[in-house]
């Protein structure tokens, strides 16, 4: 069996009164994510993840945000297309593993459904997807309520 890990990073801005997106689900909050997507930082940092273990670039390459084809794009939809590409190179996911770092709102009761949403999407079961939330502890701009920040890890095999 081949191996395969990929890490991926994303960070959008907070501003009130936009939706808010994140792990594919629509969470209830005052605030939102300022993007030219849908903003669900926590997809594109999967996905950058998934698109680093397979090294087939990363998601601003494959969905250039300079166009209007992707603008207000649904990232569940990002995802599935980068889905096909890491299965067209033969592998499949072992794994994902997802850490969002958000001061507010809390966050922790949309987890389940998060990773049932993620899963389907990719077409592998619930428990091969993690998603973890934090907060930064009033640290830094995440702390100060400006940014979600969203790390990922992707284990492949084939
Ligand atoms: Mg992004």
């Amino acid at each position: 069996m081949d191996y395969r890990i990929g890490h991926g990073y994303d960070v959008h801005r907070i501003e009130p009164g936009l939706k808010m997106w994140l792990g594919g689900v629509l969470v209830s909050s005052e605030l939102g994510f300022v993007a030219h997507s849908d903003g669900d930082v926590a997809i594109h940092a999967l996905c950058d993840a998934l698109l680093g273990a397979a090294a087939l670039g990363d998601i601003g390459k494959l969905f250039p945000d300079n166009d209007d084809k992707w603008a207000g794009a649904d990232s569940k939809e990002l995802l599935r297309i980068v889905m096909e590409r890491v299965r067209e190179k033969g592998w499949e996911v072992s794994n994902v593993d997802i850490t969002v770092a958000l001061q507010a709102p809390k966050i922790g009761h949309c987890v389940p459904r998060m990773r049932e949403v993620l899963a389907s999407v990719m077409d592998i079961e619930k428990d091969q997807v993690s998603v973890k939330a934090t907060t930064t502890e009033r640290l830094g701009f995440v702390g100060r309520g400006e940014g979600c920040e969203c790390w990922a890890v992707a284990l492949l095999h084939r």
